[in-house]
């Protein structure tokens, strides 16, 4: 299997092909991600390589700590990925990622979650609707 899929953001003006290294799905906790995501952890799945950007003019970046550039589009603001200086890797956020096959998704681990605040937790068990 070659784990290459089409990305793209919100408003489409960002679109991309990444190829992943696996289809393990990790959550950052850290507050970082939680305020840069604006949710409850960033969810995404790794690259090692950076993804091929077929359409980008809207695409900016940001990096806080000078290791971590994250990347996003800058008409409807979704987070495109994580990339960690250091080590090369891309993050891809997993909901930006299409046609994933769902069944083959593992979420396996969450990082940072020492820093999550007490307030959700996944296990929670929760009204679904
Ligand atoms: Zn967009
Ligand atoms: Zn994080």
């Amino acid at each position: 299997m070659e784990n290459k899929f089409e990305g793209a953001c919100l408003c489409q003006r960002v679109k991309f092909q990444v190829r992943l290294v696996n289809l393990k799905m990790h959550v950052c906790h850290c507050s970082m991600c939680r305020k840069s995501s604006g949710g409850t952890g960033f969810a995404y799945l790794y690259a090692q390589e950076a993804p091929e950007f077929r359409t980008q003019d809207t695409l900016s970046s940001y990096n806080a700590v000078g290791k971590a550039e994250r990347g996003f589009c800058n008409h409807c603001e979704t987070t495109i990925y994580y990339h960690n200086v250091l080590d090369k890797g891309y993050c891809i956020s997993i909901s930006v990622l299409e046609k994933l096959p769902e069944n083959d998704i593992l979420f396996n681990r969450e990082w940072y979650y020492h820093d999550k605040p007490g307030y959700y937790s996944y296990a929670n068990k929760t009204q679904k609707s």
